[in-house]
Formats: structure tokens, sequence, C-alpha cells
């Protein structure tokens, strides 16, 4: 069976998939970046080579995206490297082909891409401020000495969420403070801070966005239905969430791959080479480029950050 393997490395986490034909997904990881995505993207291989242990499948093709795509896409030959936009968007719409808005909330940044007839129309990112992010949420969780993963039910059993001020991540927490101290029920607060995260969303990254019905709720935050909820009140509108939503945008590179794959058959060894990466400052203007150069066994791979080809040749 011919198989294709999408890659999407974001600053948290690490997500794999591998799809067949019909875009199916054949076998998935979801895994922490902890802030080495060529050590995030050996460990995705190895636990997706051992899910198709046993099967017939040949990965002809692998995509990548997320933060460190350049970097990953370069290590393992990847026939496609797009950015989340694209990515996402593709993803999503081979589920959901008529899909008008997705809401994405990440770690650490979240974006909103609006589609007409499948194509992307619009989209906006947010990579500043945290306040509307999952790793708001789980460092507010363990202020509060809750499970993350448990914050959306506890959410759902509140009748009177708390006001949270949403503006930044300095507001809120400061604001959380000081609900804490009045006495304010632990359930209401977070379900307050659920609104807080949708309200923060929809004011900065969706704002002046017409959002329009179907809206597909995604990203690692999608998982948390106490947000689902305050999104469906603050929108008036039915959102749904996929069960993959995690895995859209290595979904998307996983299909690109498919669109762009040159038959090579790709190797799991490459989860035993030994990558390295460095930046080095080009000489040859007074531009001075970083650029990041990755070796294979002490062998050059390829080099990017270079504002010229020029920069291409540093070693
Ligand atoms: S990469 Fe090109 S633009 Fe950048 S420093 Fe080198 S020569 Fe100059």
């Amino acid at each position: 069976m011919i198989g294709y393997l999408g890659i999407d490395i974001g600053s948290i986490s690490t997500k794999g998939v591998i799809i067949n034909e019909k875009h199916e997904i054949l076998a998935s990881s979801y895994l922490w970046t902890e802030g080495n995505p060529v050590k995030a993207v050996k460990e995705v291989l190895v636990e997706l080579e051992e899910k198709i242990k046993g099967t017939d499948i040949t990965i002809l093709g692998v995509g990548t995206t997320g933060s460190a795509r350049k970097l990953i896409g370069t290590m393992l030959g990847a026939c496609s490297i797009k950015n989340e936009i694209t990515a996402h968007a593709i993803g999503t719409l081979s589920r959901y082909p008529e899909v008008k808005t997705i809401l994405e909330i990440g770690g650490q940044d979240s974006k909103i891409i609006l589609l007409e007839d499948g194509i992307v129309t619009d989209y906006a990112m947010n990579t500043l401020c945290a306040a509307g992010t999952g790793s708001f949420l789980s460092s507010q969780a363990k202020r509060l000495g809750i499970d993350v993963e448990d914050f959306g039910t506890i959410a759902l059993t509140s009748q009177h969420p708390t006001n949270i001020a949403a503006r930044c991540t300095v507001f809120a927490e400061s604001d959380l403070v000081h609900k804490i101290q009045m006495g304010y029920d632990k359930k209401d607060i977070v379900a307050g801070l659920c609104y807080s995260v949708a309200s923060n969303y929809l004011n900065n990254v969706a704002k002046g966005k017409k959002i329009s019905s179907p809206i597909l709720f995604q990203g690692g935050v999608s998982k948390n239905i106490g947000v689902k909820k305050a999104f469906e009140e603050l929108l008036d509108s039915n959102i749904f969430v996929d069960p993959d939503g995690h895995l859209m945008g290595a979904l998307g590179s996983a299909i690109l791959a498919e669109k762009n794959s040159m038959g090579r058959i790709f190797d799991f060894s490459l989860k035993d080479a030994s990558f390295e990466t460095m930046g080095v400052e080009c000489k040859g203007c007074p531009n001075h480029c970083e650029v990041i150069v990755v070796k294979k066994d002490g062998k050059k791979l390829d080099a990017f950050g270079n504002r010229c080809s020029k920069g291409a040749m540093v070693k």
C-alpha cells in the first residue's frame, strides 16, 4: 500500500501522520517538541514506524509544515514544505469541503483562516500574545491546581462564569489571582478563563473578520469543551470539532506530499542519522545574513536564511 507522511512541527508540539491515497489517517503521533524539533521528529518517526510495523505501507513522499518546517523538511528530504495556513486549510478541506471558517488555537499561537468555495480568502495569525493559547491555559490550570485535561468538563458545570480580563496574559493573570483571593468558585473561574480565551481570540486574532458557518475549531485547545462552548455562545453558532483536529496541519502536509511526490521511497532509518544545525554568518556582503547550515553525518545537506544564492555556499 502507498502512503504519505505529513509532519507539523510547532514550538510546543510535533505531530505526524501517515495517510493512504484516500487521505485516511493510517497512523499518527503527537509529542511535545520541548525546544528540540530534531529530537521530537525522530521520536515521531520511531512511533509511526512502530505503528505501521507488519503492514506493506511504502511511504512515497514527505510534507512538512509548522515553525521548523524548513529544517525538518531538509532533514527528511521532503517534497513539500508549506506554511501552516496552506497545510491546515488543505487538511481541513479534505474532510469538510464546505468549511468557511477555521479557528485554530495551538500551544503558543493561534490563527484564523477564512475560505470561500474551498479557497483561502483571508487569514490572520497571532504569535505575540499568549493570552488566548494553550500554554496560557496550562499555566493557569497549574495555578488553580487543576489538570488542564479537566478544564473543559469543570467549565461546563458553571452557571456563572467569572469575568476575567482577557486583553493580555499579564492582565488575565493578575485578574485571575484577584478573583481567587476574592473567593470566587473555582468552576466559575475556570469557565471564565475559557471565555477569556475565546473572547481574546475574537478580539485580537479574528478582529474585523467576517466569521461564517460552517465553523471548524481545531488545534490543541479545541479539545477543551469549555472553550468550544464559549465560542458557540459568543458567535451564536454551532462549532464543529474534528476528533483529529489537532492533526490537520500534518494531514494537509501529507496530502501536499502526495501532490508533489517524486516517487522516492522514504527511509525510516533517517531517524538514526546524526543531524547537526549551526548558524553561520555569511560575509558575502554587508548584509551579514545568519545562514542556518544543516549537516547530516557531518555532510552539508542544505542551508537557509540566506537572502541570495551566494549565501547557500556557506559551509
Ligand atoms: S546571503 Fe547574500 S545577501 Fe546575505 S550576506 Fe551573503 S551575499 Fe549578502
